[in-house]
């Protein structure tokens, strides 16, 4: 764990490691702050904040090991390993934070004459680390302290016991089906997955669970209604006060949830602010909550109309061709299936035979090559899982530019979702330069029968979308650490890259390369291409309101919600649902309870960012179909310049502009979402 020299270990490293590693980073981690912080330290970059920077470097990448394996490797030992040092970690990101000494001495080296001569990103390091001090309660009295310190503590403890309890619960519920029967509708591939899976655990029949892989087939499928009722309600009601389905009442995030908004609140009110809201825009590429919602109702207005077109859409086919006259919101995803079936003639089923894992990752390797001028290879390094891959990316002339793991297949230790994680940062280093590496991880179906995995096209839109949270963080051309890659970027313009990727999974020269049918080897037909292309906006007006709507009650839940005053959070989400939903579920489903974006992680005040980074992404995309060609070289390589090379060493919004040579437009999102003509 203590060995730094090159990629991460994760052949040797055992629990066990955790807190003697851990212990003995956080004390030379100390001993270094002391020494730097000392009156004979002179406030220059060399002698200060850069070494500051590279000093607590091991800290962070072996933290991060450590955060990473209790992320995918979720077993007993690990869990227990992490959540052991949490407490010490908090305290001394806390001590970090409150370090006056610190905030003092990179004032002295901003006053500093010598603060006009440092390069671009170490100013901007400097100017976010003075921020950040201020954000974290620096500037409070004293006596004030010893609180902050405790609510800061508590926090990260509850948002840790968020996530747990939401995996607990999800992981409780197994319903076994032994009655082929009741399987009418289900895929092969998910019949076989729920079959291995009963064989796993020794039972008879099909066992399906509440994790993505297994439930959204049956939703999507099943025809038994009353089977994906009752999943329906089991994954409606994960980690709340119903103890019917998996839930049982210590896995309650109830309490959680209303003590997590307090303290923020507690928190906001100690930094000078009137809410979290506030607190949590500070560094962020939008100004104000107003400025947020005021962007979101712009949006919601836009789109609702579009919404309710989808909605009525669908019940009158639920109606007059289901049979299904008191539609239900289990209904939903089904009678989707059947109506995009209907109209478009073709299923997320059938399209998904294409997309084999080979293909689809050699596909998108393409894409980057050469769009970014690289090259992605094939690499070895010690791994968590036998079924990780790694790789690596080199310039034309071989030069290596940073390295991943691809972790792609859901496990039960796993957490849920898709995610990119960093593993090591570009940064100069010596007379060289220190490459990034990165994690992508993903919850696909893994490969059954000895066939290769095959993905939906949705999946193959997160693999891509993660894989631009990965070139951002691998084609940096940053050289310290706090503005290298995504650090220093600002939250709401995180998913830009990200985002922007997602538009190659919808170019046909692209698909046509990225498919092969697993049983004849046939790429994607252009007809069925035709097809997906002209779904590819079905309901997006339902799909728009529904962001609109988490990230609504976000941010008007640390903006105006009173969490003392005796409201259940539930309320606040009727009310916005009022506003802008058309799909309106059952009474007793506990969203809140499960949104682990907000309470489990860290998009408090942010869930926003999503739309807003859509708009900033499908406006850089229609740079390239101005330029008319998704791998115009220019446009390519300014994206590289101007977007994914800089980092965070300048703001969003001027990386946007040096990059469209404008501000950034609405139009471009509204338009592709089949919004308005054009
Ligand atoms: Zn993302």
């Amino acid at each position: 764990m203590l060995d730094f020299s090159d990629l991460p270990r994760f052949d040797l490293i055992q629990p066990e490691h955790v807190k003697p590693a851990i212990t003995t980073l956080l004390a030379d981690g100390r001993a270094l702050i002391e020494r730097l912080t000392a009156e004979s330290t002179p406030a220059t970059w060399a002698d200060f904040a850069g070494a500051l920077s590279v000093g607590l470097e091991p800290f962070g990448r072996a933290w991060g090991v450590v955060g990473h394996l209790h992320s995918v490797n979720d077993v007993p030992a690990w869990r227990e390993a992490y959540n052991e040092m949490l407490p010490e970690i908090s305290r001394f990101h806390s001590e970090l934070g409150q370090n006056l000494k610190l905030f003092d001495k990179y004032r002295a080296l901003k006053a500093n004459p010598e603060y006009a001569t440092l390069s671009r990103e170490q100013k901007k390091i400097v100017d976010n680390e003075i921020r950040d001090f201020r954000l974290s309660g620096a500037e409070l009295p004293e006596e004030q302290k010893p609180r902050y310190q405790a609510i800061m503590e508590e926090l990260s403890q509850l948002a840790a016991k968020f996530a747990e309890n939401l995996l607990d619960a999800t992981n409780a519920f197994a319903e076994i089906v032994t009655d082929e029967a009741q399987l009418a509708g289900l895929p092969d591939y998910a019949r076989d997955a729920a079959r291995e899976a009963a064989e796993k655990a020794g039972v008879a029949g099909w066992k399906f669970t509440l994790h993505a892989p297994s439930y959204g087939p049956v939703m999507q499928y099943a025809d038994n209604r009353e089977l994906r009722a009752r999943l329906y309600r089991a994954y409606a009601t994960r980690a709340a006060e119903f103890t019917d389905g998996s839930s049982r009442p210590e896995w309650d995030n109830t309490p959680i949830m209303n003590r997590i908004l307090e303290l923020r609140q507690e928190d906001a009110q100690m930094l000078g602010f009137a809410n979290f809201a506030e607190v949590s825009l500070q560094p962020k590429m939008a100004d104000t909550p107003e400025q947020v919602l005021a962007f979101l109702r712009d949006m919601a207005a836009k789109a609702k109309p579009y919404a309710a077109k989808d909605i009525a859409e669908l019940k009158a086919f639920a109606k007059d061709e289901l049979g299904l006259a008191d539609f239900q919101p289990w209904d939903a995803a089904y009678v989707s299936e059947k109506l995009l079936q209907a109209r478009y003639a073709f299923s997320e089923q059938e399209v998904k035979q294409y997309f084999t894992e080979p293909k689809v990752v050699g596909g998108l390797f393409q894409v980057i090559e050469s769009l970014f001028t690289v090259k992605v290879k094939p690499d070895t390094a010690p791994v968590w899982e036998p079924e990780v891959r790694f790789y690596r990316i080199e310039t034309p002339a071989g030069e290596l530019v940073g390295q991943f793991y691809m972790d792609l297949y859901a496990r039960e230790t796993k957490r849920g979702g898709a995610w990119m994680d960093e593993a090591r940062s570009r940064r100069r280093a010596g007379g060289g330069m220190q490459k990034p590496i990165a994690y992508l991880n993903c919850n696909f179906a893994p490969p059954v029968g000895g066939k290769p995995a095959t993905f939906t096209h949705d999946e193959v839109i997160t693999l891509f979308h993660e894989s631009g949270h990965g070139l951002h963080h691998l084609l940096t051309r940053g050289e310290e650490l706090g503005v290298s890659g995504i650090h220093g970027v600002e939250w709401d313009a995180v998913e830009l890259p990200s985002q922007f990727m997602e538009n190659y999974c919808w170019e046909w020269e692209v698909l046509q390369d990225m498919t092969a049918h697993v049983e004849t080897g046939e790429p994607l037909p252009r007809a069925l291409f035709d097809k997906m292309l002209a779904a590819k906006n079905f309901q997006s007006g339902m799909m728009t309101v529904r962001q609109i709507e988490f990230s609504i009650f976000d941010m008007r839940l640390h903006c105006e919600f009173d969490p003392k005053g005796g409201r259940p959070v539930m309320d606040l989400l009727r009310e916005v649902r009022d506003e802008v939903a058309v799909l309106v579920p059952p009474e007793w489903h506990r969203f809140p309870n499960s949104f682990s974006h907000i309470f489990g992680g860290g998009y408090a005040a942010g869930y926003y960012s999503y739309k807003w980074a859509e708009v900033l992404s499908a406006d850089a995309y229609a740079a390239f179909e101005e330029a008319g060609s998704p791998f115009d070289a220019t446009v390519g390589r300014r994206f590289l310049d101007e977007i994914l090379a800089m980092g965070g060493a300048r703001p969003a919004l001027e990386s946007f502009r040096a990059f469209r040579g404008r501000e950034p437009s609405v139009d471009a999102l509204l338009r592709h979402s089949g919004m308005i003509a054009g």
